[in-house]
């Protein structure tokens, strides 16, 4: 796998780049549509838009599928202010202080971009001496367009409308030291493993033990993206998304993390046993951990009343939700386990 770990950065590079908050992956699906069509793979778009690929197995009776969101975080055009200023509405679960002094983009339903800046109502402190205290909420925070724009009919002359969507700059840097930072490594980070495990397959002519859906969900950071579509004769139903590092986590940015529970409850006992039994046959570095506010893909497949087994694991993703990091040991490891997982 080692020879797909720059491929696989360079997919999250390019992935953490097409803007995708939930509702609005249509972009980002497509681009992953092109790569597997090049691949030779087949690939459809469910009606919800996620893409599902299947690669065929030595036992094709029952199947494997692996997920990853493609969906991120992101905000909304909420009300545009009579002094122009643009009040949001947040996509998914995050701290408005993590989005605090971000630049952000506003699309237009004919696809104009507009750029601006995440601030607060209050955001000089030689204006406001409680700019410090003033709590971060929906109220208080706003995007400032960079336009001459100064009042609701300036906005709304630029084609800005209620509902339009904002991308958040997401500021990905690859460092010397083999960190990833950005926004959106959740679940972008996993998504770019999965298109190194796809080409790995492809280029290597191995075919996995069990017929292998990859099932790219969209809307899970809204709480519904594998709650349709998952593949009838799907037995196991691995998720890939992050690991949660942090005080008082067994987490590492370094390792591929396996979870045992989450906020909805554990995971199939014997299918995280023997993901764990792989990683110590093959030397993989893994951690497990219990994530305490944290609700994934296989929750939404249950709730929806999928019956299989669900496994979640994926690098260690520090300082969720917010400016991201996680590091190129903690990818190889989780591509390592799920090409171990694959062939198995
Ligand atoms: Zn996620």
């Amino acid at each position: 796998m080692e020879k797909y770990l720059d491929y696989i950065v360079e997919q999250i590079v390019t992935l953490t780049n097409i803007p995708s908050p939930s509702g609005y992956t249509h972009k980002a699906i497509a681009y992953l549509e092109g790569i597997l069509k090049d691949l030779n793979i087949k690939c459809h778009v469910t009606g919800k838009g996620s893409l599902i690929a299947t690669i065929d197995g030595l036992d094709n009776t029952k199947s494997r599928t692996i997920s990853a969101h493609v969906d991120t975080l992101g905000a909304m055009v909420k009300e545009i202010k009579r002094n122009g200023h643009i009040r949001f509405d947040k996509i998914g679960g995050y701290m408005m202080n993590s989005i605090e002094g971000e630049n952000c983009v506003i699309e237009t339903l004919t696809e104009k971009q507009y750029s601006g800046t995440i601030l607060t109502t209050k955001p000089s402190i030689h204006i406001h001496s409680d700019a410090g205290e003033i709590a971060r909420n929906q109220e208080t925070m706003e995007v400032v367009l960079d336009e001459k724009a100064d009042s609701k009919e300036a906005v709304e002359k630029l084609g800005i409308e209620i509902g339009d969507f904002i991308f958040f700059d997401p500021r990905t840097k690859v460092t010397e030291s083999g960190f990833i930072k950005s926004r959106h490594l959740d679940d972008k980070a996993s998504i770019g493993i999965l298109l190194g495990i796809i080409r790995y397959l492809t280029e290597n002519h191995i075919t996995p033990a069990y017929q292998t859906h990859f099932f790219f969900s969209v809307f899970e950071e809204v709480g519904h993206g594998a709650a349709a579509s998952v593949p009838d004769n799907t037995f196991e139903f691995l998720v890939i998304d992050m690991g949660a590092p942090g005080r008082g986590q067994n987490s590492s940015e370094y390792a591929v993390c396996i979870c045992a529970k989450d906020s909805h409850g554990p995971y199939n006992y014997e299918f995280r046993k023997k993901l764990t039994m792989l990683c110590r046959e093959k030397n993989i570095d893994y951690r497990i951990d219990l994530y305490p506010s944290y609700g994934s893909d296989a929750n939404s497949a249950l709730r929806a009343g999928h019956d299989f087994k669900t496994a979640l694991i994926g690098t260690g993703v520090f300082a969720s939700h917010s400016y991201e990091r996680t590091h190129r040991d903690g990818i190889l490891n989780t591509a390592r386990l799920i090409a171990a997982y694959i062939e198995a």
